[in-house]
């Protein structure tokens, strides 16, 4: 895969090379029908073939059991923002209310699109140590009404990310993966819900991977759209409306490019080294910094800042005329971050520290 650049976009971000050339290869003509796999319907039998692979992929990598419902919709993380509580508020025992751990921007933006539908309780915080850290366990006000307990794994924006998944008792965790399903191994049923946009650890934008508990189904506010209705879209295998079928079917190539990867459990040990990589060589920098506690660095988005802010330009434009992209910082936090899922190789990071590391030597 000639003339590809290493890409460190946050999402959409990079795709395996080897997935874009499939889809390349079989864009025309797919399966010998003629016609590339976009243009049929999703109700053929075609079309439902790849459907029903790419869950069946997706159960496997993710050792999900029957217990749990996949669905494959649309609106991201965002739409999910408002679908979650519509499904899920109503479980509260005293009126819709649910538990908020804020570790970030993605997390306290679903807080805040809860508060339409229900209470949105604010049980711990970071804020007040700029998103730098998870709040300790032991001081989370978890309320006893609550119907779930929120939380994003991994704050793509920050850089944080929950070393495992906390202890809640009964109630149903509600798990942010958006940037971090898939990377790491998990055990499912350790939440109630589990949801993520396929743009960074899995294929191009376009659809969200909604696991839920089958209990959790069926308890939806009467002003929940039909769209937006778990139990409607489970009923009618997320197909309520015409689901994105070309982004169903690359996810469903993702899929099969992570298990011949060897699944999730090689494809962690991989971004485990990537991360240990970048983090190692930051730390001994007298030039670069990171800024989270220790325990919770993301292994996905390496935020790093240059002790010298004068430099950041020449950082940016020389990274990327050295084919290393995309490395500024999102604006609500500045710097550099490095987003690296699972589609970066172990090459890439090492082309990375290379640079960062010329780079120091010549400022
Ligand atoms: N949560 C997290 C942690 C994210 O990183 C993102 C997107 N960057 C979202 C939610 C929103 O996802 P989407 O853009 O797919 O709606």
């Amino acid at each position: 895969f000639d003339n590809r650049i290493y890409n460190f976009a946050a999402g959409p971000s990079a795709v395996p090379g080897e997935v874009l050339k499939q889809a390349a290869d079989e864009l025309l003509n797919w399966r010998g029908l003629g016609t590339s796999v976009m243009e049929i319907s999703h109700r053929s039998k075609e079309f439902m073939a790849v459907y029903e692979e790419a869950l069946a992929d997706l159960r496997t990598l993710m050792n999900i059991p029957d217990s749990y419902e996949i669905l494959l919709l649309q609106g991201g993380g965002i739409g999910q923002n408002a679908a979650i509580p519509m499904n899920l508020m109503a479980l509260g025992q005293n009126g819709p209310k649910a538990d908020f751990i804020v570790t970030g921007i993605w997390s306290e933006k679903s807080l805040k699109e809860a508060e339409k539908y229900g209470v949105a309780h604010l049980a711990a915080t970071s804020a007040d140590l700029q998103f730098n850290t998870v709040p300790p366990r032991s001081s989370w006000q978890l309320s006893d009404d609550a119907a779930y307990v929120h939380y994003c794994d991994n704050e793509t924006i920050g850089g944080v990310e929950f070393s495992d998944v906390p202890d809640v008792g009964n109630k149903p965790l509600v798990v942010d993966v958006s940037s971090s399903i898939l990377s790491k191994e998990i055990d499912v049923t350790k939440g109630g819900v589990w949801f993520g946009g396929a743009q960074k650890n899995i294929g191009p934008s376009g659809v969200t991977i909604v696991i839920v508990r089958k209990d959790l189904l069926g308890h939806s506010m009467k002003i929940t759209p039909s769209i937006w209705d778990w139990s409607k879209q489970s009923a009618n295998q997320s197909m309520l409306n015409t689901p994105p079928t070309f982004s169903i079917y690359m996810a469903g190539l993702g899929f099969k490019w992570l298990l011949k990867k060897g699944g999730v459990k090689a494809i962690a040990k991989i971004n485990q080294e990537k991360a240990n990589l970048l983090y190692n060589f930051i730390d001994q920098s007298s030039l670069y910094e990171n800024r989270i506690a220790k325990e919770y660095r993301s292994r996905m988005n390496v935020t790093f800042f240059l002790k010298d802010e004068n430099l950041n330009a020449a950082f940016l434009a020389q990274s990327n005329a050295a084919g290393l992209v995309a490395l500024r910082g999102h604006k609500a936090v500045g710097g550099m971050r490095a987003s690296i899922y699972n589609a970066m190789p172990l090459e890439g990071v090492q082309a990375l520290v290379e640079f960062m590391r010329d780079f120091e030597r010549r400022a």
